[in-house]
């Protein structure tokens, strides 16, 4: 017999399942070619493997320490300096997270307050609203433009008040594959500078980046530094998302306060993963050639496409590509989805979610993470319809 039977008070009434979830199980349900949640369909590296091996070998099977495995922490170090130039230091400025997804629902635990405001650029990635809510805080949504999908810094300016706590901003982005330029975070920088405003910065797909250009991290930016928190994931880099192991920069300030919930939020991650990962980023060579490996997928994706009636909304980076398929039909997003899947066997996902109000710009996110197999079968059957 149950001890409560009255209705659950819940943080986040309004909130279904997530979107990744929900369609991928639909898709394995339906047996579809799933380019829905974003996931890599090929093996990862067979070192880190053995490496991994080699450590629970070991007996490096306790817990690590709780902001992560020294050897960890300074080859982050050592990464970051080489990807932008700046140092930070690996005792008090990097923590190691149980992936991108807790980094950030930490960091805004940290840092957001009952009525505290935080500036959210949709369509979004799924879990910073929710996030924001669970702690009290309110969300401001700016909408990013088309074309492109691009920030329109006097709607932030207007946006911005002196609740405003956090801005959560997101490059390469998730779902669009637009970027942030220096330009960008030149916007950012002034409206921030001299504000309690700190910025907290998504750049999991950091070394997933298209067509020549840059990254625009924020670790390029000494004035932003300052503020804000950057979050990686080796989830991406390394092919492995289901190891859920990222981590967070930030300067020792802000660290510190970081670390004071992480330590009760999780208080460390995956010990032998960590060793792992820590010998694999000694070699550069794991996180520079991934531009030049996922774009090859994009390019392909896209060519085979050439004579489909879906419309391609150029993506500079991540592991996506809208599709526009106002050509095919007017149905809603979500409808369209879930057609997709039951009537031709390819799962996708629709922008919709990522919006805060009810959208239909009648486009869909697919996944190009993927064996060229399997997207030679999902877009053969794109072209049919
Ligand atoms: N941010 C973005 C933009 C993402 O796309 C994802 C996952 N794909 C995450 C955060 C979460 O990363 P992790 O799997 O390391 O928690
Ligand atoms: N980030 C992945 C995506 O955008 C999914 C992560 C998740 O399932 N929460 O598809």
């Amino acid at each position: 017999m149950p001890l409560f039977s009255g209705t659950f008070p819940s943080k986040l009434p309004n909130a279904g399942t997530s979107i990744f979830a929900v369609m991928s199980k639909i898709a394995v349900e339906h047996n579809a070619v799933n380019l829905s949640q974003g996931f890599p369909d090929f093996p990862i590296s067979p070192k880190l493997i053995a490496r991994v091996n080699h450590y629970m070998k070991k007996g490096f099977n306790q817990y690590a320490p709780m902001p992560g495995v020294v050897e960890l922490r300074k080859a982050i170090a050592e990464k970051v300096q080489d990807s932008y130039g700046v140092r930070y230091d690996f005792q008090d400025e990097i923590t190691v997270t149980a992936g991108a997804t807790q980094a950030l629902y930490t960091a805004i635990a940290t840092f957001v307050k009952d009525q505290d405001e935080v500036v959210i650029f949709e369509p979004a990635y799924d879990s910073y609203a929710p996030a924001v809510k669970a702690n009290g805080g309110i969300v401001k949504f700016a909408t990013l433009k088309l074309p492109g999908f691009h920030i329109d810094w006097n709607e932030v300016r207007k946006i911005i008040s002196n609740r405003t706590r956090m801005i959560i901003i997101n490059s390469p982005h998730n779902p669009t594959g637009s970027l942030l330029s220096a330009d960008d975070l030149h916007h950012l920088d002034q409206l921030t500078r001299g504000t309690d405003i700190i910025v907290l910065s998504d750049e999991v797909y950091e070394h997933l980046i298209y067509d020549g250009f840059v990254h625009q991290s924020v670790c390029r930016f000494p004035e932003l530094i300052e503020r804000s928190l950057v979050v990686g994931s080796f989830g991406k880099t390394f092919h492995a998302t289901g190891w859920k192991t990222g981590f967070v920069l930030g300067p020792a300030n802000l660290t510190a306060a970081f670390r004071k919930l992480h330590q009760f939020i999780v208080f460390a991650s995956n010990t032998p993963i960590q060793y792992a990962i820590a010998e694999l980023l000694g070699n550069p060579e794991n996180y520079t050639q991934l531009g030049e490996f996922y774009q090859q997928k994009r390019d392909y994706f896209v060519s085979q496409l050439r004579n489909s009636r879906f419309d391609i909304i150029p993506s500079f980076g991540t592991y996506f590509q809208l599709l526009a398929y106002n050509r095919i039909s007017d149905a809603k997003e979500m409808a369209f989805a879930t057609s997709l899947v039951h009537d031709h066997g390819v799962a996708a996902i629709p922008l919709s979610p990522f919006y805060s109000m009810e959208t239909n710009e009648q486009m869909l996110r697919f996944c190009f993470a993927k064996k060229e197999e399997t997207l030679k079968q999902a877009t053969a059957i794109l072209c049919r319809i």
